[in-house]
């Protein structure tokens, strides 16, 4: 097969840089024809994805993590190309959660579903933010889960991965403020006094945080979870159940499912759809059905 591999050398702290020879070797070995695009700045990814001939393609496999995954997506969405090849997913960031919900847990599951050959559909959903059109398969967050991202990115920058992302929540549960929030979901309007929403289409965010234990990623239908405004006691003591999912029986958090969202806040909140800090509300997003293949290993 012939196999364009988009890597980001510095996703998950350097570990992109320095698996991506061994992943090149072992697809190689496979007998595969890999063609290497290496990325240098932010939203590289999405021009070479986008000026790629896709008829010439195989599968487009992204070795990264969320973020280079978001931007792999948007470049094929952008293609002029009618046919869009499968997309497989070495995940070597950070956080890595979208993949999870195609079985994929580490570099070996990535390199298995590329050689299987076996692609399923995922639907893809569109946003847009300041009159721009962009696309996601994870989830996106406004609120204090887009603040906590704000906050720890310095400090991801610095090495502490992980850490950082729990000391950015520490720091925002400190000066949590509530915001209001107009949902209009398939032509019927929601107003909460609310915390945080997230708009779903898998099941993990952050690497190991089950945000929407419900989500079916080719289902047509999206999950959008709100938390309604809630005092920093009580958010500190539910915040560990999301890591089980068990945070939905939680009655400040609301779920809606849906095709098509209009979300309004005020303030505006910054939005972090795959867990980059990226877009402001008001925003709109619709659930495209199927639109991407994945190479998976369920
Ligand atoms: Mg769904």
């Amino acid at each position: 097969m012939k196999i364009q591999l988009i890597f980001n050398p510095h996703a998950g702290r350097g570990r992109g840089m320095k698996a991506y020879p061994e992943i090149r070797k072992r697809l190689q070995e496979a007998g595969h024809d890999v063609i290497p695009h290496r990325t240098i700045y932010r939203f590289h990814a999405t021009e070479i994805v986008k000026s790629l001939n896709l008829y010439e393609t195989d599968v487009i496999l992204s070795v990264g993590g969320d973020g280079t995954l978001f931007e792999v997506i948007n470049g094929l969405m952008n293609n002029p190309g009618k046919k869009i090849p499968p997309l497989g997913v070495i995940p070597v960031g950070t956080g890595n959660s979208f993949v999870k919900d195609l079985k994929i847990f580490n570099m070996d599951d990535g390199i298995k579903a590329v050689n299987r050959n076996i692609s399923r559909p995922v639907d893809v959903i569109s946003f847009t933010t300041e009159n721009s059109l962009y696309y996601f398969v994870n989830n996106l967050g406004f609120g204090f889960v887009a603040d906590v991202s704000v906050t720890s990115e310095p400090m991801k920058k610095r090495g502490l991965g992980m850490t950082a992302y729990a000391m950015g929540v520490l720091v925002e549960i400190s000066r949590l403020k509530s915001h209001k929030l107009v949902l209009e979901i398939d032509g019927t309007t929601y107003e909460h006094d609310s915390n945080f929403c997230y708009l779903c289409n898998s099941i993990w965010v952050a690497g190991n945080m089950m945000i929407s234990p419900e989500s079916i990623v080719d289902d047509g239908e999206m999950e959008i979870i709100v938390l309604n405004s809630i005092s920093r006691k009580e958010l500190l003591k539910t915040f560990p159940k999301v890591f089980k999912g068990t945070h939905l029986s939680h009655p400040n958090v609301i779920e809606y499912r849906g095709k098509h969202v209009k979300a309004t806040t005020i303030p505006e909140k910054f939005c972090n759809p795959e867990g980059e800090i990226f877009g402001v509300t008001p925003l709109e997003a619709k659930v495209l059905p199927s639109a991407l293949q994945f190479c998976t290993l369920e």
